[in-house]
């Protein structure tokens, strides 16, 4: 890195030709064109078997495994219309990222001659060498194998690239031994267990015509992006995709005039290109516009089934960050790639429902529903004051850390926000028993006396980290770069466990012939007297409520060294475990593959801190140095004497500077540690803290330094130059 390389992408930034604007293609002749749809199925399966498929798929029920090679066949033939060559199973390993192994549709036959091939077995079932997967000790103490098992319920599609056109197959990963190594099955097993527990509830509410329950889920997602010349001469963004230094610019987010903002014009013809590509693959993008940081945005697809939503989101991602490359930018998702600016992350929307009673969590207009809807939402609240650190332990990243608890993101201490409304109704639940014994007990709050809710509940609070927002709860806490289907997972099964509790209560009670308002309210005042300290309508950021939270009992959890154990609690096992989402083997290999990604991600950025303040900072600063000193000594010789109080800071800042970089070198070198917790401590308690001494002194010493010799892009070029 140098200085005339930075000049350089300036002029690159500022000469180069914008890719032009394209007409945006009509909405209804791209839509879904690139997948195997279940109208496509229809069109070219056979009637017996593509209603198995269907029944499937709805009910999320057992594949009749002899409907497979049929439906390959089908999809063979659709995917080479599209010029397919490959197929690849695509998972989702425990890293975040998205995986895919390709094969060809190739068949050598006994003559040399070649066909194209595609077996239901080869649909079903892949075997990836997945060796070098993250999974926690799982396969050393199993085998090595890793098998890719189809899931009919997250449509196939194709993808095309430059490189041609594969046909990709959503699949789970499962060891030799069935053990979950990566982020689908689980995701699949807790909208199961969800859709048993809630099916109980609503049998005991009445219901006999009950359609199967799904967790539907809507991702906003934040983004930067920096164009590509700026972000190639910065070695931060590239390895860690934060800038590990950077001095604040003059003007950073402070006028509030980026937010729902113009869109750059070169902005908006990235994100055309990406809704296209987007609404090829069927996803749903709907909403687009600036965010609160200079060069920070958002996409927000319009919502859908859990697994589905998952899976596009993972598409979102990959297809953000390859079309930002052919647009000339950097996508950056990570949780804060610029200090002194929000961070970005990705808003989970998430409620639970089906076709026969529709939205669970929607309060409705009439007073029978609100009955429904109270109980589900009284069992969320149940779950997250029960299980509150659970969540914090789902969002918690290297990165995240960044966000949680800094005072623009949702704090690290999990509460849930109802809103003034739903707040007051559920304080009237609780009060019931009370206020009216006097004239015959809380009986009389019956359900005609429940208010009707209006839709929207006007007032919003977004330093909630899950705040409900009218039909459905958002949990604001989940990391940019973060695959949803951890979060949702974890959103799932307490309300599984907590809809199992209901259902408990709930038939006990109407067992003894305890009538059914009756009984659902005794349920609400439960919740309510257990768990109302989990409710927070205040301030999020706020010092007050870091010490009303502790009174309450309300763990904060301010890193992931703190978060992660969590996975480790008996309570947690037990949760996994009784729900059938994950075993005590599976949630033990999660921990330790979460904490390496921790420690490793830390001693990584730790490594560029110290190689880029010795080679690229430091260097800069001696430069100037010199420079300063040469001058000073020529104007003494001609009379001429001047402050030597810039040198002098200059060369004590460089001083210090390298100081700290010892300090931080020999703590690097510390490697024997007695538990994966005691490492994770001391990268946030050690190791964090010198990199922020390094960077503090860099970060002066760019404030210093003569703008002719700072050899990296500044804040002021990354955020503002388009
Ligand atoms: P805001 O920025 O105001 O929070 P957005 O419109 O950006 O809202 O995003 C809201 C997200 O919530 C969208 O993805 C939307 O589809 C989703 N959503 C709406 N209803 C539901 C629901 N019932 N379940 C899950 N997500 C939902
Ligand atoms: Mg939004």
């Amino acid at each position: 890195m140098s200085h005339e390389l930075r000049v350089k992408a300036i002029s690159q930034v500022t000469d180069r030709t914008p890719l032009p604007p394209k007409v945006p293609a009509r909405l209804e002749a791209i839509w879904a064109t690139d997948v195997f749809t279940l109208s496509k199925m229809q069109a070219c399966l056979p009637k017996d078997v593509f209603k198995s498929l269907q029944n499937t798929i709805k009910t999320s029920g057992k594949l009749d495994i002899s409907v497979a090679g049929v439906v390959a066949a089908a999809m063979k033939d659709w995917a080479i219309s599209k010029g397919a060559l490959y197929y690849a199973h695509i998972f989702y390993p425990l890293t975040n990222a998205t995986a895919e192994k390709h094969d060809g549709f190739i068949s050598v036959q006994s003559d040399g001659s070649v066909i194209s091939e595609f077996t239901g077995k080869v649909l079903v079932q892949g075997e990836p060498d997945g060796s070098s997967f993250p999974n926690g000790g799982l396969r050393a103490t199993n085998a090595a194998r890793g098998y890719t098992a189809w899931d009919v319920t997250s449509p196939a599609y194709v993808m095309e690239t430059d490189n041609g056109v594969t046909l990709c197959i959503p699949t789970v990963f499962v060891s030799w031994t069935g053990e979950a190594l990566d982020k689908k099955t689980p995701l699949l097993r807790s909208n199961a267990a969800m859709n048993k527990a809630a099916t109980r509830v609503l049998k005991l509410l009445g219901y006999t015509d009950i359609a199967t329950v799904n967790s539907s889920c809507g991702a906003e997602q934040e983004y930067f992006l920096v164009d590509a010349h700026f972000a190639h001469n910065r070695p931060d963004l590239l390895l860690t995709g934060r800038t590990l230094f950077g001095k604040s610019p003059a003007k950073g987010q402070q006028f509030d005039d980026h937010y729902f903002g113009a869109i750059p014009e070169r902005v908006q013809v990235f994100m055309q290109d990406v809704e296209e590509k987007l609404y090829r693959l069927g996803i749903p993008a709907k909403t687009r516009h600036n965010e609160v940081a200079p060069g920070q945005f958002e996409i927000a697809p319009f919502f859908e089934a859990a697994n589905v939503a998952s899976d596009h989101q993972q598409l979102i991602m990959t297809i953000l960050k390859a079309t930002a490359k052919k647009h000339g930018f950097v996508c950056l998702l990570h949780e804060k790639p610029f200090a002194g600016v929000n961070g970005s992350g990705k808003h989970v929307n998430w409620s639970v429902g089906n076709p026969t009673q529709g939205n669970l969590l929607d309060p409705g207009d009439t007073p029978h529903k609100n009955l429904q809807f109270l109980l589900f939402c009284g069992a969320v609240i149940r779950g997250v004051h029960r299980y509150g650190s659970l969540l914090r332990a789902v969002v918690a990243t290297a990165s995240n850390d960044h966000r949680l608890g800094a005072n623009e993101a949702p704090p690290a201490i999990i509460s849930v926000y109802l809103g003034t409304q739903l707040e007051e109704v559920f304080e009237q639940i609780a009060a019931g028993e009370v206020k009216d014994s006097a004239h015959g007990g809380f009986m009389d709050l019956g359900v005609d006396t429940l208010p009707i809710f209006i839709k929207d509940p006007g007032d919003r609070n977004r330093t909630s980290p899950f705040a409900f927002t009218g039909n459905r709860f958002e949990f604001r806490a989940v990391g940019s770069g973060q695959s949803v289907s951890g979060p949702l997972v974890a959103m799932n099964t307490i309300l599984a466990d907590s809809l199992t509790w209901t259902a408990d209560k709930l038939e006990a009670q109407l067992n003894q012939g305890i009538e059914l308002s009756a009984a659902v309210f005794t349920i609400l005042k439960e919740v309510m007297n257990e768990h109302r300290a989990v409710i927070f309508g205040g301030d999020g950021y706020s010092e007050e409520w870091h010490k009303l939270a502790e009174e309450r009992g309300l763990p904060n959890l301010r890193t992931t060294a703190d978060a992660l154990p969590v996975l480790k609690d008996a309570a947690i096992e037990e949760l996994f475990e009784r729900t059938g989402v994950l075993t005590p083997v599976e949630l033990e290999s999660r921990f330790d593959v979460y904490a390496e990604q921790y420690v490793q991600m830390i001693g990584v950025e730790a490594k560029l801190v110290i190689s880029m303040a010795k080679t690229i900072i430091y260097p800069a600063a001696m430069r100037y140095l010199s420079d300063l000193a040469s001058t000073i000594a020529n104007l003494s010789g001609i009379g001429i004497t001047i402050d030597k109080e810039t040198v002098e800071k200059v060369a004590s800042l460089s001083q210090s500077l390298m100081e700290n970089v010892s300090k931080l070198s020999s703590a690097l070198s510390l490697h024997d540690f007695e538990s994966a917790e005691a490492h994770m401590q001391y990268c946030a308690q050690t190791i964090r803290p010198l990199m922020d001494k390094v960077r503090e002194h860099v970060d002066a010493l760019e404030g210093e330094i003569a703008d002719d010799l700072w050899p990296l892009p500044t804040y002021q070029e990354m955020l503002f130059v388009k």
